[in-house]
């Protein structure tokens, strides 16, 4: 099963309905995390270490799926924390695919096996299983020994059964592109989707700081790992791809992706949570974007997500033939495009 051409069709119908009714600024992809426990403890997470006096706490079935209404968008990445230790997953993302919207689910695989368990395969769900390098590189980036041989495992047994699946890999200093390369070719013999890639944001209260790249590190390790040469499959975008190479400019957009959580919506993004509000279009208003953004925030400068910058290109295709062309040629749309991290 691979990326359904339904997903690009609904979400062009989407965009379409939006500038129809003249919404300037609108979601493309729910982030939605029904809790931020975790059965690791990744040496650059934020997530754990941001909201560790809520660690106990679960979105409920329900209230996930309000959100998902709420924000309307037509695809659902599910992250967090680990999603799959929700007790509730399974009643979670089948609510949603029977909504006939697009589930991506992160995991960092531990529980992948079980899961299949009680989610079938379906066009309208697709794991996103956290990889950050070849054995040795992933399970000392996830502090634990025998994860990466559990995550390979589980994608093939996963793609044996028929699931559709991608991988998302944080690229931090000090990696080994040969090493990245290795598995981002792994995973395309395998035969997954595609490979998600983005730098890693520098979290505040991520103790070792020395981890996180700037814009200029982050490119000069772009160019080298993305090039089209060696013909990897990626699953990000082909413009967003050429923004990490450092061939395009982009201001963040990072209102297409808003992100609820235990405590409600992150405002203004996946990344900064400088307060949490319950109604999903306090992110959406233009005085908010006065003040978040590259050049606006010191904390946005090196920021280089595809929660911020792959809507970005969407939304700039959306006015330059040219890159809608390049978009559809190359048969990419938005992707959900994030793990914690
Ligand atoms: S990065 Fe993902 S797998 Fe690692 S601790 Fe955070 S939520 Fe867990
Ligand atoms: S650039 Fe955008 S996505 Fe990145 S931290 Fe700033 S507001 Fe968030």
């Amino acid at each position: 099963m691979g990326r359904p051409i339904e997903m690009a069709a609904r979400l062009a119908w989407y965009i379409l309905k939006q500038k129809v009714s003249l919404r300037k600024r609108f979601p493309l992809v729910t982030m939605l995390e029904p809790l931020e426990k975790c059965n690791l403890a990744c040496e650059g997470c934020g997530r754990i270490r941001e909201y560790e006096p809520v660690l106990d706490r679960v979105v409920t079935v329900d209230q996930c799926l309000a959100a998902v209404e709420e924000s309307g968008a037509p695809i659902v990445s599910i992250a967090g924390g680990e999603p799959t230790l929700h007790p509730q997953i399974h009643d979670i993302v089948n609510g949603i695919t029977a909504r006939k919207k697009f589930v991506y689910m992160c995991t960092n695989a531990l529980l992948m096996e079980r899961m299949m368990k009680a989610i079938p395969p379906s066009k309208y769900f697709c794991f996103v299983v956290h990889l950050d390098g070849m054995e040795e590189a992933h399970d000392k980036s996830v502090y634990r020994k025998g994860v990466f041989k559990i995550a390979v495992r589980g994608i093939k047994v996963a793609l044996e059964r028929g699931y559709r699946v991608t991988t998302n890999t944080t690229v931090f200093n000090g990696c080994d592109e040969d090493d990245l390369i290795e598995m981002f070719q792994m995973m395309t013999d395998m035969g997954i989707e595609g490979c998600m890639v983005s730098p890693g944001y520098q979290y505040d209260m991520v103790p070792n700081q020395d981890l996180f790249i700037s814009r200029q590190q982050a490119r000069k390790i772009f160019k080298n790992v993305l090039d089209p040469k060696r013909k990897l499959r990626f699953y990000n975008n082909p413009l967003y791809l050429d923004f990490l190479r450092g061939n395009r400019e982009y201001q963040c957009t990072a209102y297409a992706n808003p992100t609820y959580t235990v405590l409600g919506w992150r405002e203004p993004c996946y990344l900064l949570g400088d307060r949490h509000t319950q109604d999903v279009n306090d992110l959406f208003d233009e005085k908010l974007w006065d003040r978040y953004g590259v050049g606006k925030d010191p904390r946005c400068a090196n920021c280089m997500m595809h929660c911020g910058f792959e809507s970005a290109s969407v939304f700039g295709a959306l006015s330059n033939p040219k890159d809608a062309f390049k978009m559809l040629r190359e048969g990419a749309v938005q992707n959900s495009g994030v793990g914690a991290g």
